[in-house]
């Protein structure tokens, strides 16, 4: 069984189903599929991180999405990341670009002009150089969660939406999990992979498991559709800001506003002025667009910014897969392999998953990733 319909729990389906029997799968979800974090975020995806744990597990999921969306059949366009950085920045943003080159990420420090040629509107005074990172990519999440779904289905794995499960029940000696109990009933279950976002460390309170998940509010907007200027998203690390022009042509932007961890995700009217002003420094048109809509989100933190994997000590067959401190959509197909191996053979494939167990905050082996944007 599976707790959570977002990008995570939807994966590891799609890699259970390619090894065990469809049927024998069954996805549950407390609204409708993608209701979490995943319909919200902002569909960039990349693997210019700065620890050799998310580098190779990003660039694994890079080739994943690549194969994914040909076989399946979604939009996937590949148009680099851009992080405008200021002087102050070079230092730290050569050492990591030495560090994504170790492990075949092609990222390299460019200049302005560079920039300006990818993106010619830009106004170069206001960054010093930049990292390009070509390997980079957007998808759209409401297209890969639907056709995921409308897949997942026509195999036979059942998904069961509007069922929110309350807790996990353990077998009579407290070891083995063998069923949840729901909303609309218990549900037997031998082997239970927790997908749930913000939902997780309650599930896992349940059973007497304490994780250090913190839901953390974001915002975000969208402009109107404007005809297309530039491919790159682009990070101004100095405000931890980011753009995107979609798909469709809105310009999509994140930027950093103070929040507590486990305060309520609603609307703050400064965050729209916020984000403009950051945004009206780089591009003169920008107070000019017309925004279309803002909505807010979660990024699900742990204390290092890397997500928790892999099975539970003490619990038989519970499985988590959450905390990707606001990379979890970029990492779903990687998740859901590494996932469904740990189910189905005991080992997630790919070492470094292995790093990023429960267990490393009881053993003091944490992993810190310093570039988290929004
Ligand atoms: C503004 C914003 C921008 C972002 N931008 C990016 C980006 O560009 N790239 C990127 O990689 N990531 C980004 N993220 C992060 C990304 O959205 C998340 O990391 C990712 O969607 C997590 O997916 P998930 O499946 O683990 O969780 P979710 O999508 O949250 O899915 C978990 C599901 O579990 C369900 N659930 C919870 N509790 C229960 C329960 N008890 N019973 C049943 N179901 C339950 C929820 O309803 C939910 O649908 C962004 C996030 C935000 C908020």
């Amino acid at each position: 069984m599976i707790v959570g319909g977002g990008i995570s729990g939807l994966f590891t389906a799609y890699f259970l189903a390619n090894r065990v029997d469809p049927e024998k799968i069954l996805l549950v979800e407390r609204s409708y599929i993608g209701s979490g974090s995943t319909l919200r975020c902002a569909t960039g995806i990349r693997a210019s991180f700065t620890t050799e744990e998310h580098i190779v597990l990003m660039k694994r999921s890079i080739e994943y999405w690549l194969e994914l969306s040909r076989e399946l059949g979604f939009y996937l366009r590949r148009g680099g990341y851009v992080w405008l950085l200021q002087e102050e920045h070079l230092d730290a943003f050569k050492e990591y670009s030495q560090l994504h080159n170790r492990f075949g990420v092609p990222t390299r420090i460019v200049d302005r002009e560079f920039v300006a040629e990818l993106v010619p509107s830009i106004n170069q005074d206001m960054f010093a150089a930049a990292l390009h990172d070509p390997l980079a990519m957007q998808a759209d999440p409401f297209e890969v969660i639907h056709t995921l779904t409308r897949f997942l289905k026509s195999t036979g794995v059942k998904i069961q939406e509007f069922t929110e499960v309350t807790k996990l029940v353990l077998d009579h000696e407290r070891k083995n999990v063998e069923a949840v109990v729901t909303n609309k009933g218990e549900i037997p279950a031998e082997n239970i992979v927790v997908a749930a976002g913000t939902g997780t460390k309650n599930l896992l309170k349940s059973v007497g498991v304490d994780a250090p998940l913190e839901p953390l509010p974001k915002h975000i907007l969208i402009t109107m559709r404007y005809r297309r200027l530039f491919d790159p998203l682009l990070i101004d690390w100095a405000s931890n800001s980011y753009i995107v022009q979609s798909r469709y042509g809105g310009f999509i932007v994140g930027a950093e506003l103070a929040e507590n961890t486990s305060g309520e995700a609603i609307n703050r009217i400064d965050y729209m002025p916020h984000a403009v002003r950051i945004w009206s420094k780089f591009f003169k048109w920008f107070p000019k667009v017309y925004i279309l809509r803002y909505w807010t989100g979660y990024y699900v933190m742990t204390p290092d910014h890397h997500p928790v994997y892999g099975p539970v000590e003490g619990v038989d067959g519970v499985y988590i897969a959450a905390g990707f401190s606001g990379h979890g959509f970029m990492l779903g197909p990687v998740t859901g392999y590494v996932t469904s191996r740990w189910v189905i053979d005991g080992d997630p494939g790919i070492a470094q998953a292995k790093n990023l167990m429960l267990a490393r905050f009881t053993m003091g082996r944490l992993i810190r990733e310093k570039a988290v944007i929004g």
